[in-house]
């Protein structure tokens, strides 16, 4: 089985500043660093992390090349990502400040503009059963499910970041929706409808701190978050995602699969950084909480 991932791609430049600059100012950074982010490149890493094959379907720029080898170090399959001459790689400029305090600019660049001949290409390796797993920071949604229904995929979407619309679209196809608490709830007030009600035969709402609760046929089921000391929370819905759909590709039933995810993501609010510092699965199933 294989999770094939239409995912978002981006460097992470994280600029240390002694306060946010304002409207005219230039400003001295006091330190830099650079880390491969994107929730589609993060959910590939935690779902390759959690020995699932993962085929990631994508693209970059020129400057973007690292990107892609970094994803094939963690073991994704990037024979899909597409090489793209004149976009530059979907990136984020994030300013952090002295008191943590953030502000971030956003170029989706090449995760705007993957050619569907690469989706296309990339699915007709794919075999029913096979996971679509997509979200909310790449184009091409409509033409992913409607490929993935045709040829009998397992279709799994994390509705982030919030758009109602692009939620709406791909709702009818969906075999696992995934979000966070405050995206079940704009959901909920824009569509007029509770989370159990859209007709999604598995739904999970991440809870933070307070757990992930899934709803299945109606019924819900709690999985608590484990006592850890968060550090930095970026990335635990990636990993969660990416841990849970790994774990149900390779054979676990749902249960395990997202206690699998809880005890993943616990792992990652423990440490600072994104896709760099997903926990593999040895850590995650040794971990003593
Ligand atoms: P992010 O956008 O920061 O990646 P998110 O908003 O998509 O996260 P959350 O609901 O905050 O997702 O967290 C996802 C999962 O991570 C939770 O369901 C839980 O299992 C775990 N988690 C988050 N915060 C904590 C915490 N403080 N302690 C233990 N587990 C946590």
């Amino acid at each position: 089985m294989a999770i094939y991932n239409l995912g978002s791609i981006n460097a992470d430049y994280f600029y240390r500043v002694p306060h946010l600059p304002g409207p005219g100012e230039t400003l001295a950074a006091t330190d830099f660093t650079r880390g491969l982010g994107g929730k589609g490149a993060n959910m590939s890493v935690a779902a390759a992390r959690a020995a699932a094959r993962v085929v990631h379907i994508g693209a970059v720029g020129p400057d973007g090349v690292w990107a892609r080898d970094r994803l094939t170090e963690f073991g994704v399959d990037t024979r899909h990502i597409a090489q793209l001459p004149d976009t530059p790689t979907g990136h984020a400029i994030i300013n952090v400040d002295d008191h943590g305090e953030n502000a971030i600019v956003l170029l989706p660049g090449a995760n705007h503009a993957i050619p569907e001949t690469t989706l296309a290409a990339a699915l007709s390796e794919a075999s029913p059963g096979d996971t679509l797993l997509f979200q909310n920071e790449t184009t091409l949604q409509r033409q992913a499910v409607e490929m993935a229904r045709n040829l009998g995929l397992y279709i799994a979407y994390a509705a982030a970041p919030f758009d109602v619309a692009a939620t709406e679209e791909v709702l009818p196809y969906l075999d696992f929706l995934i979000l966070n608490e405050v995206e079940a709830s704009q959901l909920s007030e824009e569509t007029g409808k509770d989370p159990a009600a859209l007709g999604v035969k598995d739904v999970v709402v991440t809870l933070g701190s307070k757990g992930a609760r899934w709803i299945h046929d109606g019924q819900a089921r709690d999985f608590p978050a484990l006592p850890v000391t968060p550090v930095d929370t970026t990335g635990a819905g990636d990993t969660f995602t990416g841990y849970a759909l790994a774990a149900r590709d390779r054979g676990f039933p749902m249960e395990q699969a997202l206690t699998l995810a809880s005890r993943a993501a616990a792992l990652m609010v423990t440490r600072v950084g994104t896709a760099d510092v997903i926990p593999d699965l040895k850590e995650v199933t040794e971990a003593r909480f």
